[in-house]
C-alpha cells in the first residue's frame, strides 16, 4: 500500500500567507448571483426559484439555462412590470398572486425561493416580509424563502452562498451528541455519491451533504456537527452555521488530487481515523487520478495563467494549477479574498504570486496585456475582446457548472485549461499553413 504523500513544502515557507494583496474598486466585470440558480435548481429537487426581477432578470437565467428551460422548470420570473415600478399597482398584491397561481399549478413544489433581483431592490419591495406572509399561508405545505441575487450587491456565486445561508435557520437541531460531519455547498450528485464512498471506506459514517436533493431530508446542525466546505465562496453560510455552534473544519478546497487528499484527510483526522486507514480509503482513486494527470502536465507545465477575479474558485484552482500541473501564476485575481477561509491555499501559493481582490478592470486589462499570459480565465464579457487581440481565454464560468471536485475529476478539471491552449495550437497551424499554401 501507498502511503498518502503528505504536501511538500519547506516548513519556512509560507507561501502567499501574508503576501501583499492589490486591493481594487473600480468598475467590474462580471454576472449576477441570479446565476447560481442554473446549478442549485438542478440541486434541490423539490424546490422552485421565484426571481423577482425584471424581462432582463429573466432573459438571463433562461439564456445561461439553455435547453433547460425546456424541461419541466424549477425556475421562473415575476416581472416587476412598469405599473410596479411606477407604483401604480401593488407589487405585494402582485407577487402574492403570481405565488399563488404558481403553488396552484405545481403541487409538487415544496420549497419555494422569492430571489430579489436589482429591480426588486430599487423599489424597495421586502422579500423577507412577503416569504414570512406567504409562509403563514402555506403553513405545512410548503418552505417558502427568500435571498438576494442582486447584481448590486453579489458576484454570480454569492448567489448560492445567499440561498444557503437563508436556509441555514431552517435546518433540524441536531438531537445527537456524536460528532458528525457536514459538507456545504452545490454539488453534483455524481461527485457527491464518490465523496459519500470515500467517506464511508474510511470508516466515517452518517455524512450529511448540505444543500440536501430534498427539502424533506435537511441535515441537522448543532455543537457536535463540523463541516467542511466544498467551495470556496460560502462565507455566510459558513458564519451561520457556525451561529448554530457548527464547528468548521478549514481545510484546502477539494480540487486536484492534493487538495481532495487534503480535504478528506481533514476530515478524516477530526474523526480520529488512523492514517493507515486513510491512506487505504484514498489510494485507489488518488493513484488513479495522478495518473490520469500526467498527460495534462506536458501540455501545461511552464504556461502563463492570468486569473480576472470571478468565480472566487481562483485562488484554490492557481494552487492546482501550479502544484500539479506546473503552471506559471502571473496574477491570481479573486472579487473576495476569505483569508481565514483560504489560509491553507494561499500557503501553498509560490511566495511570489501577484494576488489581487476586487476589479478596476481597464487597470487589470492593462496588466495583462503587459504579461501577455499563455491563458487568461475572464468572464464571458472580456474572453471575446481579448480573443480578438490574440489572447487564449478560459471562461470562469464553465468552472463552476462543470463537476470538477475530487479524484476522479482532477484530469476533467485540467482538461478545462489544456482545451483552450490546444485550439490555440490547432488554430496557428490551420493560419500558417494557409500562409504557405496562399
Ligand atoms: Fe441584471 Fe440585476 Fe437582473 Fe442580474 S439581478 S439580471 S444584474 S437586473
Amino acid at each position: 500500500m501507498s502511503a498518502v504523500i503528505p504536501i511538500q513544502r519547506d516548513a519556512a515557507d509560507k507561501g502567499c500567507a501574508d503576501a501583499p494583496v492589490l486591493r481594487e474598486r473600480g468598475q467590474r466585470e462580471v454576472f449576477c448571483g441570479l446565476t447560481g440558480i442554473i446549478w442549485m435548481h438542478r440541486k434541490i429537487q423539490d424546490a422552485f426559484f421565484l426571481v423577482v426581477g425584471s424581462r432582463t432578470c429573466a432573459h438571463l437565467i433562461q439564456s445561461a439555462a439553455g435547453v433547460m428551460i425546456f424541461a419541466e422548470p424549477r425556475f421562473g420570473t415575476a416581472i416587476i412590470d412598469e405599473r410596479d415600478l411606477a407604483g401604480i399597482a401593488d407589487a405585494n398584491e402582485e407577487l402574492d398572486r403570481v405565488v399563488r397561481q404558481l403553488l396552484s399549478r405545481r403541487p409538487d413544489i415544496k420549497m419555494l425561493f422569492l430571489v430579489g433581483s436589482c429591480p426588486s431592490e430599487v423599489i424597495k419591495l421586502d422579500l423577507s416580509r412577503a416569504a414570512a406572509r406567504l409562509s403563514r399561508e402555506y403553513l405545512n405545505q410548503v418552505r417558502i424563502l427568500n435571498y438576494s441575487g442582486s447584481g448590486i450587491e453579489t458576484t454570480f456565486t454569492q448567489g448560492e452562498d445567499a440561498c444557503l445561508a437563508s436556509l441555514v435557520p431552517e435546518l433540524p437541531p441536531s438531537e445527537s451528541d456524536a460528532p458528525s460531519l457536514m459538507v456545504v455547498g452545490c454539488l453534483p450528485d455524481v461527485v457527491e455519491d464518490q465523496f459519500a464512498r470515500l467517506f464511508t471506506a474510511m470508516g466515517l459514517e452518517g455524512v450529511q451533504f448540505f444543500p440536501p436533493r430534498s427539502s424533506r431530508s435537511l441535515p441537522s446542525v448543532g455543537k457536535n456537527t463540523r463541516f467542511l466546505l466544498a467551495q470556496p465562496f460560502l462565507g455566510e453560510t459558513a458564519r451561520a452555521l457556525t451561529e448554530r455552534g457548527a464547528t468548521h473544519l478549514v481545510a484546502p478546497f477539494p480540487f486536484g488530487v492534493e487538495g481532495t487528499t487534503e480535504w478528506l484527510r481533514t476530515a478524516a483526522h477530526s474523526a480520529g481515523i488512523p492514517a493507515e486507514r486513510f491512506a487505504q480509503a484514498t489510494q485507489v482513486s488518488r493513484e488513479r487520478a495522478q495518473r490520469a494527470l500526467e498527460r495534462h502536465r506536458e501540455r501545461l507545465q511552464g504556461k502563463r495563467i492570468f486569473f480576472f477575479p470571478d468565480s472566487q474558485l481562483e485562488i484554490p484552482l492557481a494552487r492546482f494549477l501550479s502544484r500539479e500541473l506546473g503552471m506559471h501564476l502571473t496574477e491570481v485575481g479573486t472579487p473576495y479574498l476569505h483569508r481565514e477561509h483560504l489560509k491553507h491555499e494561499l500557503a501553498l501559493l509560490p511566495s511570489n504570486t501577484v494576488l489581487s481582490e476586487g476589479q478596476d478592470v481597464e487597470k487589470q486589462l492593462d496588466r495583462c496585456r503587459a504579461q501577455a499570459p499563455d491563458l487568461v480565465v475572464c468572464g464571458l464579457g472580456l474572453a471575446n475582446p481579448l480573443e480578438a487581440e490574440g489572447l487564449t481565454t478560459k471562461w470562469a464560468i464553465e468552472l463552476v457548472f462543470s463537476p470538477v471536485h475530487g479524484y476522479e475529476q482532477s484530469a476533467d478539471l485540467a482538461e478545462l485549461f489544456a482545451r483552450p491552449l490546444l485550439r490555440r495550437e490547432k488554430l496557428s497551424t490551420r493560419t500558417s499553413q494557409e500562409a504557405v499554401c496562399s
